[in-house]
């Protein structure tokens, strides 16, 4: 069982979709089906009218490296809270871009006042921040963050990877100009694409030419006229349509009520057999990230938990041998498959005791 942030298991639905006929990536029907992701993706973004919406043929960390390629044309800030905004920074240094870190400590959301100095001072061209980061499980205050960003006269990107889908999310609200998400994550499909938002605001600043794979406006004659850029992974298409119809269906709200749901009761399980909370505050809904209980070890943690059949994540970057790492994204964030987990858990630490 896949309890891992990413890739989460996939529904028969999305697993039938995948044994859909091969056809072309310019067939009619293929097509359509494009149009069907576009159509759902806009719901879910909510990037405002003439924004584009697409999937990009890569992994969640293309969709973050696209917006580099695509929107930083001056400075950037990057708001530092673990692993995965530490990676947006290392990916703006790799385009030769003027970068700038404003680190939190491991386990706390961004600041905002920190964020108002740091505009204050100096004048960027795109601020990036993570959502939900999920190596420390925290969930930081984007909405708060977007109008100061917008004030200040940036472009600001978020990574929805660990939210989007799950919990409600809207670039307009949050004044966000780029949004990006992996497939695998909250909507969960398989891995391989990462459906992505532009904002017409940030659609009008494009430049182009500094990436061609990921070029927006190749990647929009594809998508928005059906016109030949790459070979696009058809059959993985089809499994983010069937994907994105089941989060629909059941509602956003629904989601994040079942996962908040879950992350409740699931911590109270895990509290009274001695585990902790790692996030000091601001919580993501989406990870829940635990340290073990005294004189347990999370990495033999980890793996007695696989030899249980269930495959759990332990900590990455400041994280790194501290925890376990547990999602609640889409198909994962259900009381009757954690039941089983706590059971294997049960049996680990007992196992454990007797041996001491
Ligand atoms: C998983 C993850 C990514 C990277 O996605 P990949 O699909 O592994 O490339 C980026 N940001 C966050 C917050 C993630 O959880």
């Amino acid at each position: 069982m896949l309890l891992t942030p990413g890739p989460t298991p996939i529904h028969p639905d999305v697993q039938k979709a995948l044994l859909s006929p091969m056809r072309g990536h310019l067939d009619p029907e293929v097509l359509a089906v494009n149009r069907a992701i576009q159509e759902r993706l806009r719901i879910l973004f909510d990037p405002g009218e003439g924004g584009l919406v697409a999937a990009l043929a890569g992994s969640g960390s293309l969709g973050m490296e696209a917006a580099f390629a695509n929107l930083a044309e001056g400075p950037v800030l990057v708001l530092e809270t673990g692993t995965f905004s530490a990676r947006m920074a290392e990916m703006s240094r790799a385009h030769g871009l003027e970068t700038d870190l404003l680190s939190f400590p491991p386990g706390e959301p961004a600041r905002l006042e920190a964020l108002k100095e740091a505009l204050r001072r100096k004048r960027y061209r795109l601020v990036a921040a993570v959502h939900g980061e999920t190596s420390t499980g925290v969930l930081n205050p984007v909405e708060e963050m977007g109008p100061l960003v917008e004030e200040a006269g940036a472009l600001f990107m978020v990574d929805a990877v660990t939210t989007l889908g799950m919990l409600p999310f809207s670039m307009r609200r949050i004044r966000a100009d780029y949004a990006f998400t992996g497939s695998q994550k909250c909507l969960s499909a398989p891995p391989g694409l990462a459906p992505f938002a532009l904002s017409s605001k940030g659609r009008a600043l494009l430049r182009g030419g500094r990436a061609w794979y990921v070029d927006f406006a190749r990647v929009a004659e594809h998508w928005e006229r059906g016109g030949y850029h790459h070979t696009t992974p058809v059959l993985l298409h089809y499994a983010l349509l069937a994907a994105l119809d089941r989060a629909l269906a059941e509602g956003v709200e629904a989601r994040a009520r079942r996962a908040r749901r879950v992350f409740a009761w699931l911590l109270e399980e895990l509290t009274g057999r001695g585990f902790s909370l790692y996030p000091k505050e601001s919580p993501l809904p989406t990870v829940l990230v635990v340290r073990p209980p005294r004189g347990v070890e999370a990495e033999a943690l980890r793996a007695a938990l696989h030899q249980e059949g269930y495959t759990v994540a332990g900590g990455i970057g400041p994280t790194r041998g501290e925890v376990l790492r547990l999602g609640l994204m889409g198909e994962q964030a259900d009381e009757e498959v954690y039941r089983g987990f706590l059971e294997a858990l049960d049996r680990v630490l007992q196992r454990r005791k007797t041996r001491a």
